[in-house]
Order: C-alpha cells, then sequence, then structure tokens
C-alpha cells in the first residue's frame, strides 16, 4: 500500500509562484518584485488587540461563523462602503482567510460536472478548486486591448453562457486592472440573462487608485446570485493572521457554514479579535499604507514607459502587468533572476501568456534599484 494521490490531486501542478519563490530563496542579494503580500506589518492598534486577546486568556473557539461583534463591523462596513445590507446573522461567514471562504463557496454550491467560468489571468487557486470540487474549469481569457476587463464579448466567445457559475476578482490579482460600476454592468447583465452564480473576489477592494471601487453585488438583480469574498490580508497588511470573510444570501452562507463546521469550527480567534480593532480603528493606516502603493504603481509604469515596454495603466491592488520582451516569459523571469537578481513571476503561472506580474509591494528604494537592473538587462 503506498500514499497515491488522488486524481484530483494529481492532476493539478504545483504553483507556478512557488517554484520560483523555491529557486530565488536560494540566491543572495534578491529584490523580489514576485510576492503577492504586502510589504507593511498589520496596523499597530489591531497586533495590540490580538496581544491584549492573548493577555486576557482569550484562546477559545469563537462561533462556528466568527464573533458577533465582527459580523456586524462586517456587515457595517459593507453598508457604509456600498450600501449593501448583510444580516451578520446569517448572511456573513468569517473565515480562515479569504482563501477558506473561496474554497467553501466552490464545494457547498458547486456540483461535481458544474461549469466554473473563470475570468483569466486570475489568482493561481481559482482553477484548481474547480478541480478539486470534480467541476469542469473554463478559461474566460480578458485582453490587453480591454485593458483585461471583463467583457461580454470574452464572455460570449468562452462559451460562459452555457456555465453554472462565473469567478471574478477586481481589483484583479495578477493583472492589477480595475472595473468601474458602469463596466460592470455588462457582465451584471450577462449573468443575469444566463443565471449564473457570481463568486467575486473582492480582497483588493480598498485598493483601488483611480476610482472607488464598485462591489459586482450592488448592482441590479446581483445580490441574490452573488457571493462576494473579502479579508484582512491585503488592505490590513495581514496575511499571516489567516482572516477572511464572504457575504451572499443566507441559503449560500448556511451551505458554506455547514462545510466550515466541520473542517475549521472557527476562525482564528487572536485574528479576530486584531480584525475587530483593524476595523474600527484603523482606517487611517489602510490609507497611508493605499497612498504609498499608489506613488509605487506610478513611479513603476512611468519606468516601464521609459523603458519602452507594454504595460497597461493597471489601477488597482498592488500589480502592473507588462508585456514580456520575449517570447518565452519564463525564460526571461529566469535569465532576470539569475543575471540581475531580481524577481518577477511568469504570466503564464496566472493564464496571462506572454506577460509579467511585477508587484510593488516593495520599498521604493528597492523599487527603483530593481527597475534599473531590469532595464540594464534589457537593454544589455
Ligand atoms: N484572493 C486573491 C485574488 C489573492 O490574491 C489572494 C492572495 O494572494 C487571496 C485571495 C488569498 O487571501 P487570504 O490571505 O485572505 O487567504
Amino acid at each position: 500500500m503506498t500514499f497515491e494521490p488522488a486524481e484530483r490531486v494529481a492532476d493539478v501542478p504545483p504553483s507556478g509562484i512557488r517554484r520560483f519563490f523555491e529557486l530565488a530563496e536560494e540566491m543572495d542579494d534578491i529584490i523580489s518584485l514576485g510576492v503577492g503580500e504586502p510589504d507593511f506589518s498589520a496596523p499597530w492598534a489591531a497586533r495590540e488587540a490580538g496581544i491584549a486577546s492573548l493577555e486576557r486568556g482569550r484562546t477559545s473557539y469563537t462561533a462556528n461563523r466568527g464573533m458577533r461583534e465582527l459580523r456586524e463591523l462586517i456587515a457595517g462596513d459593507m453598508r457604509t462602503r456600498y450600501g449593501l445590507e448583510y444580516d451578520p446573522d446569517d448572511e456573513v461567514l468569517v473565515t480562515t482567510g479569504a482563501s477558506e471562504a473561496i474554497d467553501l463557496a466552490y464545494r457547498a454550491l458547486i456540483d461535481p460536472g458544474d461549469t466554473v467560468a473563470i475570468a483569466q489571468p486570475s489568482f493561481v487557486s481559482y482553477v484548481p478548486k474547480a478541480i478539486f470540487t470534480d467541476a469542469e474549469p473554463l478559461p474566460v481569457q480578458t485582453r490587453r486591448e480591454d485593458e483585461f476587463k471583463l467583457t461580454r464579448a470574452v464572455l460570449e466567445e468562452a462559451g460562459a453562457a452555457a456555465a453554472d457559475v462565473l469567478v471574478m476578482c477586481y481589483p484583479n490579482n495578477p493583472t492589477g486592472a480595475t472595473m468601474t460600476g458602469d463596466e460592470l454592468q455588462e457582465v451584471a447583465a450577462f449573468a443575469r440573462e444566463n443565471d449564473l452564480l457570481v463568486f467575486s473576489d473582492e480582497i483588493y477592494s480598498a485598493l483601488s487608485y483611480e476610482h472607488e471601487h464598485t462591489s459586482i453585488a450592488t448592482l441590479e438583480g446581483m445580490r441574490e446570485r452573488t457571493v462576494v469574498f473579502n479579508g484582512f490580508s491585503k488592505a490590513y497588511a495581514m496575511t499571516g493572521l489567516r482572516l477572511g470573510y464572504a457575504m451572499a444570501p443566507a441559503e449560500a452562507i448556511d451551505a458554506m457554514n455547514r462545510i466550515h463546521q466541520y473542517t475549521m469550527l472557527s476562525a482564528p480567534t487572536t485574528a479576530q479579535y486584531a480584525a475587530i480593532e483593524a476595523l474600527e480603528s484603523c482606517s487611517d493606516e489602510v490609507e497611508t499604507m493605499c497612498n504609498q502603493y499608489d506613488r509605487r504603481r506610478k513611479f513603476v509604469l512611468s519606468r516601464f514607459d521609459e523603458m519602452g515596454i507594454d504595460c497597461f495603466r493597471a489601477a488597482g491592488a498592488f500589480y502592473v502587468f507588462p508585456a514580456c520582451p520575449w517570447d518565452d516569459t519564463t525564460a526571461f523571469a529566469e535569465a532576470l533572476l539569475e543575471e540581475e537578481r531580481v524577481a518577477i513571476v511568469p504570466g503564464e503561472a496566472f493564464g496571462g501568456e506572454g506577460h509579467l506580474r511585477v508587484s510593488y509591494a516593495t520599498g521604493l528604494e528597492d523599487l527603483k534599484t530593481a527597475m534599473n537592473r531590469i532595464e540594464s538587462f534589457i537593454s544589455g
């Protein structure tokens, strides 16, 4: 008897980003523009609230759905930002990162054999999660000429009308693309006409630099067919605290909670205390971090422009997505790493052929050095 991975696991290749980090870890003097997490620490008040909860001995499980006070604050945040009402009792679920929330939605709401349309390029986990659910992933390739926004045309072209679920993420990882409320209207209309559920990953919603973020759930007829995911990893620089949440109509949250209560019981308690404080008192720190990301974004975009590299004006998250000067993006990224000690990730790790993901979640001084190194690499 040996441990043969189950077919659905054997079918999924290891994450392309991980492989790249492992290469980078073996080298010295690397500047990494490869990471998908903030270079800041969580706001001090949030960390202190976590510490204080430990000092007071708050080390038990919480309610399965998360602490009531936190669910109220999350619902309050959605109300203030978007005028969207979610009932903290049965329409909000606190999870171990947005990652768990997304996983629960797939497993609780998608049947084996269902088709999951996934706007690509995308965060690395959406396709594997479809395979783990025994569903059929259907890539919907967004285009450079549309600045990687999701359009009715690409949805139709991909055959997404026949899908059961549409998975999308704006502001986007890896492209940094954002969509305005007007632009989302045609996606919403497509979902309504074809009776699609929408899984909307809005984990970068606080990081939209050129216009206010719009949640697709605010559009007509969408709240009832959408699960919104969000969390504390990106906006509050709390990746390691592992806290996220989902918001959806009660029947969806109830189904998701049925899996959550047997697999996770409850999200990390210390992190929930930190998150309460984050929502109550840390908006200034979020704004400060956002301003710094925005400065770096403009700098990186202007440097690619100076180098003559095609890079659309990404307006969100902390990524830009330039076209790769070489045909083989993996070879380019590996050579850049070896010769210039700069780590970036080939776009195909995210279903984005011909492009590179460059993260600016790195201090401005390092960014300056890294951009100089990229320039000397491509001109040398
Ligand atoms: N969704 C997107 C689009 C991401 O980029 C990431 C992390 O990189 C996640 C979800 C995971 O978030 P969490 O840390 O809350 O699990």
